[in-house]
């Protein structure tokens, strides 16, 4: 007889034997659509907390498991934070980084990747699409290139899981990142993928979860959900793209129409779908800011905020668009929700705007 530990939410006597059956039923069908989702086997996703998790785990985890072949790895000058401080704090332990410039657009090449290696090189980590401006990266061409090589491949495609298929298979990676909160699941769970055989240090040590790779008991309704929206991002997420990738274009072309001077930062052609990334000259970022989210409008500053003053990013940094230190730069965002409507609403208000602030 199993043992009685009460009754479960439906009334009926529960068990120690029935409620786990429960949590690995719900985990397998978990791992089993994130990694049909992505090309994968069952057995390659690692749940853990999000996006940031799992590019720590795939730094972490490669370098110090290959540590003895070499120490060297390389990434790219315009990484979210989670890769970019992983990379640094792996330099003060004896690692050494090579950072990728990209070009104006954001983009970086596989030759770029391929001159930068090294016998030593463990690790190429590179982001599929950038957060802030959204250029796409050619990761199925750095793939490509870098097979027959003795180094990892590493991308955090936390940015483009819910709007393109991806195939870890066609992109040549070893290891990719994903987060449920960019495709409308719960905050606070994620995945990274890990080709079958590759040799990583897990980040967590103690029990056996997640195949030994990430100890801890897993947050199983966190996971759940988690899998419910990717099931419903298999099914939407094509008409849902098309749909921000007209809307980007309207939106983007309204605020050059009606802005002199507006400048489009990242790529002209390979950006995310719901991504809008302008340079106003002669704006005062911080009134722009304030202002339009007095009408309503939440937009990002593309800059980070440092104790009052407003600094330009790393990244515009990297692409030469923060010289313009007098202007502002502006990221606007679309999501599933948003209406033509708004867009034009948006422009409206945004004209009005930077009128008013323009310098004379
Ligand atoms: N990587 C990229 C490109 C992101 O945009 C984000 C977050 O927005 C992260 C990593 C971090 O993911 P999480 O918030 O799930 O930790």
């Amino acid at each position: 007889m199993e043992p009685f530990l009460g009754r479960d939410g439906f009334g009926n006597p529960s068990s120690l034997h029935s409620e786990g059956q429960r949590a690995k039923r719900a985990l397998d069908e978990a791992r089993a659509v994130v990694a049909e989702s992505i090309g994968a086997q069952f057995s390659e996703i690692n749940f853990n907390s999000g996006g940031t998790e799992a590019d720590n785990a795939a730094l972490f985890g490669v370098t110090l498991a290959n540590r003895r072949r070499g120490e060297h790895f390389v990434t790219t000058q315009i990484e979210h934070e989670a890769v970019l401080h992983t990379a640094r704090f792996l330099e003060t332990i004896g690692f050494e980084a090579t950072y990728l410039a990209p070009d104006a657009q954001g983009l970086v090449t596989a030759s770029q990747v391929l001159e930068a290696i090294r016998t030593t090189t463990t690790l190429v980590s590179v982001m599929h699409a950038n957060n802030e401006i959204g250029t796409v990266q050619p990761i199925a061409e750095i793939g490509g290139a870098l097979r027959g090589h003795n180094t990892y491949f590493h991308s955090d495609a936390v940015q483009t899981y819910g709007v393109y298929p991806l195939n870890v298979h066609e992109l040549g990676v070893d290891l990719l990142t994903v987060s449920a909160h960019k495709i409308y699941g719960p905050k606070g769970v994620g995945a990274l993928y890990v080709r079958d055989g590759i040799p990583i240090e897990p980040l967590l040590h103690g029990g056996g979860q997640e195949r030994e790779r990430r100890a801890g008991t897993e947050n199983v309704a966190a996971i759940a959900g988690f899998g419910e929206a990717v099931r419903l991002m298999l099914i939407e997420r094509e008409t849902t793209a098309k749909q921000m990738e007209r809307q980007r274009d309207l939106l983007i072309g309204m605020i050059r129409e009606r802005i002199p001077g507006a400048a489009l930062n990242g790529h002209q052609a390979q950006r995310l779908p719901g991504n809008v990334h302008f340079s106003f000259p002669d704006i005062d970022a911080e009134s722009l800011l304030v202002s339009l989210d007095l009408t309503g409008v939440a937009a990002s500053s593309g800059s980070a905020c440092t104790a009052g003053s407003i600094e330009p990013s790393h990244v515009l940094t990297a692409i030469g668009a923060a010289s313009e230190a007098r202007g502002a730069a502006l990221r606007l965002t679309l999501g599933r929700e948003t209406t033509d409507e708004e867009i034009r609403e948006t422009v409206e208000i945004l004209t009005r705007l930077i009128t008013r602030l323009t310098r004379v």
